[in-house]
């Protein structure tokens, strides 16, 4: 029987990823579209499966194709011609894995490609896919391509390029060029390139050329383009492309720009932005810059400004950052400082150009970098950063700014970022397609104001808890929960409905007729009395002990409140009611906490008066039981997605994530953080099972999700193929909640809780 096929020649066209690994379909199409690349052949992934097995390689199957390589290069190998060992897996992972050069005899070739293939389960490449979420089960292909020599000369060199500015996004080449080098001098950034435009002013012919091509392959690829090429004595060759990484503000401006210049659809730039680049796009920059003087200043390598505290080192990055955010300080990065870089805020190198890996990661990860400061000298072993006459410690505050390059000393007042005209042309695309509405919790007219700025459609969660915050309410709400007699309570309500009038008026003047939903108080009792205040009275105290509970946020709160003191909701409404006929506002009221319809029917008897739409929300486990009953007593829904998961998992969402919850996670007893990603298999069934009821019982209920999960990316997945109509989330998630809707649609129903059972 034939051995299976495990080598294949570049120009055999055979472009399955696969089995090529990305590089190595990429050399295949690129050779397919009539691109100047070196002529090779790639040990299949395949083969490194059979080879982790057996230990065996297709020795036969190369040498066959090592005489193809010689009968198209017209060179004998060792005599002429040599080849260079790449890795080529099906996921990019920028310099995780090895590569060997210059190779020229058949012994060293068949042991480069052994290395390539082990270095798949290398300490750095396996710490990186961790990191990333990739599985290590994937394997990798090794390219053996001829090699072309940068440094032959002054007519030779190296270069890499992205076809736009992946710090901006702007239409123009952006990369390095090195002349009489190497492609690793560049990489590494052991020596400082030169800007394109030097290629340009030497060569102009080869600029030319290399234009055109760089640009045929990012129409083909429908995407900004990652290119490394290399000219050996005038000629040009083009080794590498790939999807180039780049920052949240050149995402969406390369998006936009390319749906504009018709090369991509409008749900291919939606797809095109990641939720994470559009949360990143806001980074915070320095409040006037210009009161401040640098200590020194490198290369913009990834942009926004933060301040941290310095460490030197992938150990202290990590256990230094549990205590708040550092800035990590080297010489330069090498692949295996991932995992400092990951836990950094930010971070400083004194050599390496602006594709030096610091750079490239940062800005993949949205982490503000400054590299290439020339005049730092980094003394990682003695814990120093010495410029010039200063020196700085373990510990001592910086603050670099990765949009110009310039590192402050201490800590410097920082502003967010503000949405552009590309951001929101992106944002609208999104919201012609998506299915979901986004809606915001603001409880403010600041917030609401934000909520506007990013596109809210409305309030869904307007907390009234914060109204009770001010001295003189809190003193009232005391008053009233303290006092025994009838008209001592009536007192401090009237207190209570002025102020909270006038809050309302504040809020609904700022809505200009948006829609808002009120939530009716829901605070446990002990936030307003705790237990270590005296109140200098018997007969309070003594009110006080009666109030005490073992459990408060399980106890007399939220609606239970409400059923022994209806007049707490009454006059909320009330409060309401008076602020809508000094401005006029399209209001909703929630109630929180329900677990049968008997309490949505007590409540509504006390409300119904003021004709305000009644919802309840639904975050406890019998709520989403009874949903169907419920669903025929009141307007609509919106999950309490926070306390809904405190009470699938019984873990108390004040406590758990400072106790066991770090360690279920380091142990991967569970995925996410419950309170951060929604449980899709629990609390989504659940919900599930909820809107399912409810929409029997009443097929156009509104039903909406506010807990903090309407703002994270994979939870909004999960709601859009749950059917809810809205999420809310806080003002600074909208962006990112609409375009991850957007995605929700184009992805369609993936089935997200049909493969959760
Ligand atoms: C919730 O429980 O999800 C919710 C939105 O309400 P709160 O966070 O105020 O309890
Ligand atoms: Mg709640």
């Amino acid at each position: 029987m034939p051995e299976t096929q495990q080598v294949y020649a570049f120009s055999e066209g055979v472009e399955d990823r696969n089995q090529l690994g990305n590089k190595g379909a990429n050399l295949v199409t690129m050779t397919r579209l009539g691109m100047p690349v070196p002529p090779g052949f790639v040990v299949s992934i395949d083969a490194y499966h059979r080879f982790t097995g057996s230990g065996e390689l297709p020795v036969a199957q190369i040498d066959e194709a090592l005489t193809a390589l010689e009968a198209a290069t017209g060179r004998k190998f060792g005599d002429g011609l040599s080849v260079s060992v790449r890795s080529s897996g099906p996921v990019s992972m920028p310099g995780m894995m090895d590569t060997v050069l210059n190779v020229a005899d058949r012994d060293t070739l068949l042991h480069s490609i052994r290395d390539i293939l082990g270095s798949w389960s290398s300490d750095r490449a396996v710490a990186y896919r961790d990191l990333n979420d990739i599985p290590h089960d994937l394997g990798t292909a090794a390219i053996v391509q001829a090699m072309v020599m940068g440094n032959s000369g002054e007519n030779s060199g190296t270069g890499v390029l992205f076809t736009r500015d992946p710090n901006t996004g702007e239409n123009e080449l952006f990369g390095e060029y090195l002349a009489n080098a190497q492609g690793e001098d560049i990489v590494s950034g052991t020596r400082t390139p030169e800007p394109l435009s030097g290629l340009r002013k030497q060569q102009p012919e080869v600029y030319a050329e290399l234009h055109r091509h760089v640009k045929a392959l990012e129409a083909y690829f429908r995407d900004m383009q990652d290119i490394e090429f290399t000219v050996e004595d005038g000629v040009l060759y083009i080794l590498q492309t790939r999807s180039g990484k780049r920052t949240g503000q050149a995402a969406v401006r390369i998006a936009v720009e390319m749906m504009r210049e018709g090369l991509i659809r409008r749900d291919e730039a939606v797809m095109n932005v990641s939720p994470d680049q559009v949360r990143t796009f806001l980074h915070s920059r320095i409040d006037r810059p210009e009161r401040f003087t640098p200590v020194v200043t490198g290369l913009a390598a990834a942009p926004g400004a933060v301040s941290g505290r310095v460490v030197f080192d992938n150990t202290e990055a990590r256990t230094q950052s549990q205590l708040g955010p550092i800035i990590l300080v080297r010489p330069e990065t090498i692949p295996d400082d991932i995992q400092g870089i990951a836990a950094a805020a930010g971070v400083f190198t004194a050599r390496g150009g602006l594709s030096s890996h610091a750079a490239i990661v940062t800005r993949a990860m949205g982490k503000p970098c400054v590299c290439g400061a020339e005049n730092a000298d980094v003394d990682p072993v003695a814990g120093v950063l010495r410029v010039g006459d200063s020196e700085f410690h373990r510990g001592d505050v910086l603050t670099i700014d990765g949009s110009s390059g310039h590192v402050y000393a201490g800590e410097l007042p920082l502003i967010a970022g503000e949405p552009t005209g590309e951001m929101e042309e992106l944002l609208k695309v999104a919201d012609g397609i998506r299915r979901l509405g986004v809606w915001a919790n603001a409880d403010t007219p600041e917030m609401v104001a934000q909520a506007q700025q990013f596109g809210a459609e409305g309030i869904g969660l307007l907390r009234t808890e914060r109204q009770f915050s001010t001295p003189e309410s809190l003193a009232a709400i005391r008053r009233f929960i303290l006092s025994d007699t009838d008209s001592e309570r009536a007192d401090a309500l009237d207190a209570l409905r002025n102020l909270q009038r006038d809050d309302f008026i504040a809020i609904f003047r700022q809505l200009d007729g948006m829609s808002v939903i009120v939530r009716l108080l829901d605070i446990p009792l002990h936030e307003f009395i705790p237990q270590s205040m005296d109140t200098g009275d018997a007969r309070s105290e003594h009110r006080r002990e009666e109030l005490a509970e073992i459990n408060p946020m399980m106890g007399h709160r939220g609606v239970r409140l409400a059923i022994s003191f209806p007049e707490l909701y009454r006059m909320q409404v009330d409060a309401i009611q008076e602020a809508k006929a000094v401005v006029d506002a399209r209001v909703s009221v929630m109630i929180p906490q329900v677990i049968t319809r008997q309490e949505a029917i007590e409540i509504k008897s006390h409300i119904n008066h003021t004709g305000l739409r009644i919802g309840v929300m639904i975050e406890t486990v019998r709520a989403c039981m009874r949903a169907g009953r419920l669903a025929e007593t009141v307007d609509f829904f919106s999950f309490g997605t926070n306390d809904l998961t405190q009470a699938v998992f019984s873990f108390s969402r004040e406590d758990a994530e400072k106790e066991f919850l770090t360690t279920y996670l380091d142990k991967q007893i569970l995925e996410d953080n419950p309170f951060e990603v929604l449980d899709a298999k629990g609390v989504g069934r659940l919900m599930d099972t909820a809107v399912y009821w409810a929409r029997r019982a009443s097929p156009t209920i509104q039903i909406g999700v506010c807990g903090e999960h309407g703002g994270e990316p994979r939870s909004i997945a999960i709601f859009h193929a749950i059917g809810v109509n809205y999420v809310s989330c806080s003002p600074y998630r909208v962006p990112v909640a609409r375009l991850a809707a957007a995605q929700a649609t184009i992805q369609g129903d993936v089935g997200l809780l049909a493969t959760t059972a």
